[in-house]
């Protein structure tokens, strides 16, 4: 997620092999250079060979070769040899070019065909404009002007600045001012309208708005926004202060690079700035008290107000303006946005994890989405350098990176209409570290207390999943059907999404040249999410195949552990084959058709679960004590997270969710299913207890906001256990209450209705909501709106007794009135028990419930099945 509608783009295409020695295309381009910088259109034609081509090179330099120039470079990216290698007739060539027309600046690619004459000079045949980012600009601070001003009000949606007095300092360029330097006294007030946002401010500055003094400002508008966010009429020309001066240009230095600043690699060491675009909007302030926090509107996010702590690096708010609401709704999935769709990737690479090296050709199938697309952005870490893009329709294309963003942005020659099916073939190559075993998608618990003991070393194993972009891919999670070859060292194992394919792994290479290899095949035929591959020494413990009768789908399930670990996997294999057949009876359906679980050593229990597979840490010795106080550790009931990983095939894979907020479609999924494969096996006993303890957690973090909240439950604190308590485990009471309301029958088919209809595709909270409305006939709007979108708890004084064969309930909703189910645990004569569940829907109930005998005991909320504060 982007903090600022930051666009930036063009950091040079890195080419891999050294130039030459000053050769006949770079004097060429010197030559061109020197035009360029001349604004010599005829000088141009000069080099273009024979009258036929004048006219396309007239045009070209139309555009291209403007009057004014104060600086221009010319980079050659790429250089193709016309006929043999070792006589080329010719050459194409890509250029980047860089113009300055004074503080006014342009970037462009150019594709150049050259060919050779007779006395072995270059003579230019052809050429094209690639792409091109027009008005960049060299800002600074007006050093004429200084403005004092008073009572000055700055004001954005739910944001404030109250400039008491100081100097106020503007940067213009020729469409007007772009941005101002608040030097004085004044105070910054953030408050905004969701519920939701209010908490994570609260929780921020321990209220719910946010009102800090602050010292200085730097503000970056669009200049047709100027005077609507400045009143001119406050500020009041005065004489230059030099002091005052010095402290803004500090003030601008520091700031204005944070935003709509394109780096241009070795085209200029200068910070070159893009306008904003109306509407947009940032404000960087220098509080005393938090550092500088960061305010912007960000027109083309989805949530287009945020603010972000500078100094932790944490998203304090990010919500939907007015604006957007009134435009899309409440809701949205982020596929809206999408211009294409990625249907099938190919990805055949190399991986030596020594060098922690990934070299690779990747192969996308996409289609267009948009009614047309002159350019595509897709994700590929930083790290890894693109040698080649090819494309079926366009052959060879030029990809730029865009500044610290993981982005490749790759533009067409031509348009691509809507539908229109297309290859992009990458081959790309560098170092790239395997990504830690914790984080999103992945349960990792919490660590109390540093390890001390004996250093116990895990076998090293290497994840390359969804963390970082180890091959090139949509810019959000796209399902797509998938092949993936990787090559690794012979001593090493590998695991990947996938079905393994007959025959593989194949051993390449020869020993006696050092250069054996072993090569591994998978087929992704159903689709999925994300590919993932893990590397690590894995013994084959075994392969079972299970066959499901009411789906007519088989899922052979493999298990592979470290070495040390096969004893336990041998155990866990009989497991993971129970808890699949469980899922596969509840959901009457297997996603995927293979299963491989890697069991790999790890300092913390845990697991990752890509489709197709999941890894999952075998805790050492010595570290046990450590982890047992997190929302996601059951000890009761070890599989746990086997179950809950496996879980993630049918929901998380199997069912993707639509953005960040929807994540808890999938984890609390993955612990409710977890915690019914503990009932059918252990009892209900040990279900009592993990839902005891998911109660327990949720209860006392539930005013951290709403489960809708996702990877943001925590993330101001940096405590992951917020995260787990409520998006787990919230998440998986609220489907158990939910259970409890509506009845099995229609819950489990509910279950089964949202799965089959969500299969292969991102969803939301709607959906889900929706499925079980159908198989309830009831409406539950209210329901989802308190539990998963608010974040308080109902308060529930209850009073009962019995008369006769009857239990007499009446209970009074002390708060917000919730629905929910309360549970009375009856216990008769005979020792028979039974639980029997009361609906509350309404601020007072009175309910008279028929029992089959007078009972010996009654008790309410024994097995913690309602998240609500009950009283008597
Ligand atoms: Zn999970």
């Amino acid at each position: 997620m982007t903090y600022l509608g930051v666009a930036s783009s063009a950091a040079a295409q890195t080419s891999v092999a050294p130039l030459p020695p000053p050769d006949n295309v770079q004097q060429l381009l010197g030559a061109v250079e020197k035009i360029v910088l001349a604004g010599d259109v005829v000088g141009y034609l000069d080099l273009v060979a024979g009258n036929a081509n004048r006219t396309r090179a007239t045009d070209f330099s139309r555009t291209e070769i403007l009057p004014g120039a104060t600086r221009a470079v010319i980079k050659e990216r790429e250089r193709i040899p016309f006929g043999s290698t070792l006589q080329p007739t010719g050459y194409r060539v890509v250029a980047d070019v860089f113009v300055e027309y004074g503080d006014v600046g342009r970037v462009a690619t150019w594709q150049l065909d050259l060919q050779r004459r007779s006395d072995d000079s270059l003579q230019i045949f052809d050429q094209l404009r690639l792409t091109s980012v027009e008005r960049l600009f060299r800002l600074s601070l007006d050093d004429e002007r200084q403005f004092t001003a008073q009572k000055l009000a700055i004001h954005a949606e739910d944001f404030d600045l109250a400039f008491d007095g100081g100097s106020v300092f503007l940067s213009a360029i020729d469409a007007g001012v772009t941005a101002v330097v608040l030097v004085g006294r004044g105070d910054m007030h953030f408050h905004p309208k969701p519920d939701t946002e209010k908490t994570q401010v609260r929780i921020f500055c321990g209220s719910e708005t946010l009102d800090t003094p602050f010292t200085a400002a730097f503000l970056r508008m669009d200049p047709a926004d100027f005077q609507q966010f400045v009143d001119v009429g406050r500020l009041t020309a005065v004489a230059l202060d030099p002091r005052e001066r010095k402290r803004a240009d500090e003030i601008f230095r520091q700031d204005y690079r944070k935003s709509y600043h394109l780096g241009l690699g070795d085209l200029s060491s200068e910070p070159w700035s893009l306008l904003p675009g109306t509407g947009n909007f940032a404000a960087e302030v220098h509080t005393r008290r938090y550092g500088v926090l960061t305010y912007a509107r960000s027109k083309n996010e989805p949530e287009d107000i945020t603010l972000f702590d500078r100094l932790r690096h944490r998203n304090i708010a990010a919500y939907s303006s007015e604006e957007t609401l009134a435009r899309r709704g409440r809701f949205y999935n982020e596929d809206d946005l999408r211009e294409y769709d990625v249907t099938h990737y190919d990805v055949d690479l190399a991986y030596s994890p020594g060098r922690q090296w990934i070299d690779g050709v990747t192969t996308i199938t996409l289609r267009v989405k948009a009614s047309f697309i002159q350019a595509i952005t897709l994700k590929l870490a930083d790290p890894l350098i693109v040698r080649s893009i090819t494309s079926d329709k366009f052959g060879r294309l030029f990809g730029f990176r865009v500044n610290n963003q993981n982005l490749v942005i790759i533009n067409f020659p031509g348009a691509v209409t809507q539908d229109a099916e297309m290859k992009l073939t990458f081959a790309y190559a560098g170092r790239l570290e395997p990504q830690l075993l914790d984080g999103a998608e992945t349960v990792a618990v919490g660590q109390d207390a540093p390890l001390d003991g004996p250093e116990f070393t895990a076998e090293p194993t290497y994840l390359y999943s969804n963390r970082s972009a180890w091959y090139p891919q949509a810019t959000v999670t796209d399902y797509a059907t998938a092949t993936l070859k990787i090559s690794i060292p012979p001593a090493l194992d590998c695991v990947g999404s996938g079905v393994p394919d007959e025959g593989w792994p194949k051993i390449v290479g020869s020993k006696e040249e050092q250069s054996e290899r072993k090569v591994y095949s998978f087929t992704a035929t159903e689709p999925l999410r994300y590919l993932a591959f893990i590397v690590s020494k894995l013994q084959h413990v075994e392969t079972r195949t299970l066959a499901f009768a009411d789906s007519g789908r088989t899922l052979t399930l493999s298990v592979d552990a470290n070495p040390r670990q096969v004893r336990k996997a041998r155990e866990l294999a009989q497991s993971a084959s129970d808890i699949a057949k469980f899922y596969a009876s509840l959901l009457g359906d297997v996603p995927y058709p293979t299963f491989t679980v890697a069991v790999v050593e790890n300092d913390l229990p845990g697991g990752h679960s890509p489709a197709y597979f999941a890894e999952l840490y075998q805790p050492l010795p010595m570290t046990v004590q450590t982890w047992r106080n997190d929302p996601a550790s059951f000890d009761r009931f070890p599989d746990f997270f086997l179950a809950h990983e496996l879980a993630h095939q049918w929901f998380g894979h199997g069912v993707g969710w639509g953005n960040y907020h929807e994540q808890w479609l999938s984890e609390a999924f993955a612990q409710y299913l977890a915690a019914l494969y503990a009932q059918s096996r252990r009892g209900d006993n040990v279900f009592a207890g993990v839902m005891r303890q998911m109660r327990r957690w949720a209860m006392a973090e539930s005013d951290q906001g709403p489960v809708y909240l996702g990877y943001r439950l925590g993330h101001i604190k940096n405590d992951g256990r917020v995260f787990r308590a409520l998006v787990y485990n919230k998440g998986a009471a609220v489907l158990h209450m939910l259970r409890r309301l509506i009845g099995d029958d229609a819950f489990f088919s509910g279950i089964r209705r949202f799965y089959m209809k969500a299969k292969f595709r991102k969803v939301g909270t709607d959906e889900l909501r929706e499925a079980f409305e159908q198989t309830s006939g009831r409406s539950l709007q209210a329901f989802f709106e308190q539990w998963i979108y608010g974040s308080t708890l109902p308060r529930v004084k209850v009073a009962y007794h019995v008369e006769g064969n009857e239990l007499v309930v009446h209970a009074d909703q002390l708060g917000d009135v919730f629905e929910f189910p309360l549970t009375f645990s009856v216990e008769f004569d005979d020792r028979r028990k039974t639980n029997v569940f009361v609906a509350v829907a309404a601020r007072s109930v009175d309910r008279r419930i028929p029992l089959p005998a007078p009972p010996r005991r009654v008790s309410i909320n024994k097995d913690d099945g309602v998240l609500a504060d009950v009283t008597q």
